[in-house]
């Protein structure tokens, strides 16, 4: 996962293309509140078990704190702190009037029971309570989280303060307030950014071809909707192994193959590849969907495809990123190719603030509109400054952050 060093060190590298003082570097790499404790949870066998649990409230001069919480082994202070910070860029890029903020238990989710998953998410909202709420901080689903898990908290958050207050969190179920279309709002608006993209460089026509890493929401869900617009799926895997196909893969076999035998191994119509091979399909696009530091310089060079979408957080190391940039290969960043979440998460806010729910088309209308003007503003800087596409979105994201710090004078 990305270290925070990293985040220093490409925010210093941004001296090149924009004014931008010490103290305004030191402002962005300072979260606001990091917030650590434990969780206690009584297992299934009777034993109690203690875990170690995150919030990192990053920034919150556009908007109160928002993002993610994960169930994953893998989480620890600094990757939620680093992850807290992109979600700080996404909010600021995609015009969302939130914060960043992230959150996170460490646990292997998959040998939890689901009364252990409830007890854990209740207890990470009774350590947290006092720290989050609609104007304060605003958490949601991220890795290994569903809406399921965002109904036990909400309503563990209800509990406690004695009132209804829906807009706590997000990405939750529709019968207790979730909106329409959140469910494929991260898959549905990286399919916006890339055929956007396509388009303005010249390359929509004709028969795209993709890979996909990872089988999760975004992963399978991008699948479903490209297969739909007659994109051509010719590679997926998930944590287990992939399956390659260059006559093109159905995502609902896929899906249904995967439900029923638990990974693509034995896949009938296509032919069994690892992971890494996944990494070097010959594809137009390329989508990471999985986990952070899927491509590193261990592998980049192995990489063929045009594009890589990020629909994962962090799926593209630095190093790697140098290795991509010299072989001419886009990298379209996490905090603009995955931005679909949390702007169907403001959606799911607002519309729990005003108690009036709108149609899955009006969702999916205003998402295009949104994340098409993110993509928009990122193009313009990316030409005019004659950046890579991961700097244009940063100089973007930090202008609108630091115009309001600056208002508020606090820089
Ligand atoms: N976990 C998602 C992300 O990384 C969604 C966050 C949200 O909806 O608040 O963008």
């Amino acid at each position: 996962m990305c270290s925070f060093s990293e985040i220093r060190e490409r925010l210093e590298s941004l001296k090149k293309h924009i004014s931008i003082t010490d103290t305004e570097i030191s402002f962005l790499t300072t979260p606001k509140k990091v917030i650590s404790f434990e969780v206690e949870y009584d297992k299934d066998n009777g034993k109690k078990e203690v875990l170690n649990a995150y919030r990192v409230q990053y920034n919150t001069v556009l908007g109160p704190a928002k993002g993610g919480i994960r169930f994953h082994e893998d989480v620890s202070e600094e990757e939620t702190t680093a992850l807290a910070f992109w979600m700080t860029l996404k909010c600021a890029l995609t015009g969302v009037p939130f914060g960043g903020g992230k959150g996170g238990v460490k646990v292997n989710p998959k040998v939890l029971s689901d009364n252990e998953t409830e007890r854990i998410s209740r207890a990470y909202i009774k350590g947290l309570h006092s720290e989050i709420g609609p104007w304060k901080d605003i958490p949601a689903p991220d890795v290994y989280t569903t809406p399921r898990i965002m109904a036990w908290m909400m309503d563990e958050y209800e509990k406690i303060i004695g009132r209804h207050s829906p807009g706590v969190i997000t990405g939750k179920p529709l019968s207790l307030g979730g909106s329409k279309g959140r469910d494929v709002a991260t898959a549905q608006g990286g399919v916006y950014v890339m055929l956007g993209l396509l388009k303005r460089l010249g390359l929509g026509k004709g028969n795209v071809t993709v890979a996909i890493q990872g089988f999760g929401n975004a992963g399978m869900n991008a699948a479903r909707i490209l297969s739909e617009k007659g994109v051509k799926i010719i590679g997926v895997s998930d944590s287990k192994g992939g399956v390659f196909n260059k006559e093109g893969l159905s995502a609902d076999e896929l899906a249904l193959y995967k439900k029923k035998h638990g990974s693509f191994e034995g896949y009938p119509d296509g032919k069994n590849i690892t992971n890494e091979e996944l990494l070097g399909v010959k594809a137009d696009v390329l989508i990471p969907a999985a986990m952070g530091n899927a491509i590193t310089k261990q592998n980049a060079d192995k990489v063929n495809a045009k594009i890589i979408l990020e629909l994962a957080n962090g799926p593209v190391s630095r190093e790697a990123e140098v290795i991509l940039e010299r072989k001419g290969i886009t990298v379209v960043p996490d905090i603009l190719a995955n931005s679909g979440g949390v702007i169907v998460s403001h959606y799911e806010w607002v519309q729990n603030n005003t108690g009036l729910y709108w149609e899955e088309e009006e969702v999916m209308r205003k998402l295009e509109r949104q994340i098409t003007k993110a993509l928009d503003e990122t193009y313009i800087v990316m030409k005019e400054k004659k950046v890579d596409m991961r700097t244009a979105a940063y100089l973007v994201a930090i202008e609108k952050i630091l115009a309001a710090a600056r208002l508020r004078g606090i820089i």
